[in-house]
């Protein structure tokens, strides 16, 4: 099964990415944090793509979709995967068509999730995780259970994305109005546009994908 989540930074793309990961066996391929660990190992990428992400900018085309190219081909991806970031332009979304057609393999639908713009920069800007594990977190939603230790793995070391500051999250939603809400009516016109309410709780997001993809 191919799925395409969509939504604007902040909506828990990553977080329903990761519970479909667990639950149905599929990759998660986030263009976000391939990007980032290009940026930690300063490699050729990385070093382009640093001042974009930092800007709230979208990295340039030839850079996501050539990882997204390559990555799709490893032999994890057979099962299916979700694209979790990835297509943020028309130009993005026509060249996954190629890619998926050259693969032999089409997408299955295009989650959308619906948020109120409000709480967007709230959410990102108050979200953090357990450096060791991953696990998420929010300064103020979702707390871990002792102060300043990780529920999942104990360690007391979090982090932040640089990007998760309210000054940037405003441009990168104007990034994702300008550039890639323009995308939903190409899915739509393809028949696999879908919506779930992404200001419900976690479980109850995903228990929406899950009727989605069973219709
Ligand atoms: P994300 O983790 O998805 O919020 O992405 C973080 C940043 O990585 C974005 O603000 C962009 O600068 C960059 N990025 C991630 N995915 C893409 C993409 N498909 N196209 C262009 N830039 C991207």
């Amino acid at each position: 099964m191919i799925i395409i989540l969509f939504g604007p930074p902040g909506a828990g793309k990553g977080t329903q990415a990761q519970l479909l990961e667990k639950n149905r066996g599929l990759v998660q391929l986030s263009t976000g944090d391939m990007l980032r660990a290009a940026v930690a190992a300063e490699t050729h990428y990385g070093k382009k793509a640093k001042d974009k992400m930092d800007a709230g900018q979208l990295v340039s085309d030839d850079i996501v979709i050539g990882i997204i190219a390559d990555r799709i081909k490893a032999d994890d991806c057979k099962n299916g995967f979700i694209l979790d970031g990835f297509p943020r332009n028309v130009a993005q979304a026509q060249a996954l068509d190629v890619m998926l057609a050259e693969e032999g393999v089409k997408l299955d639908a295009v989650v959308q999730m619906e948020v109120d713009d409000a709480a967007l920069v709230d959410r990102v800007s108050g979200r953090y995780t357990c450096a060791k594990c991953n696990e998420g977190y929010h300064d103020t939603n979702l707390k871990p259970a002792v102060e300043g230790v990780c529920d999942n793995c104990g360690s007391t070391e979090f982090k932040r994305r640089d990007d998760d500051n309210a000054e940037t999250v405003a441009k990168r939603l104007d990034e994702y109005y300008a550039q890639t809400a323009p995308v939903l009516p190409y899915y739509a016109e393809q028949g696999i546009l879908q919506q779930v309410d992404g200001m419900a709780a976690v479980n109850e997001v995903a228990a929406q994908i899950d009727a989605v993809l069973a219709a």
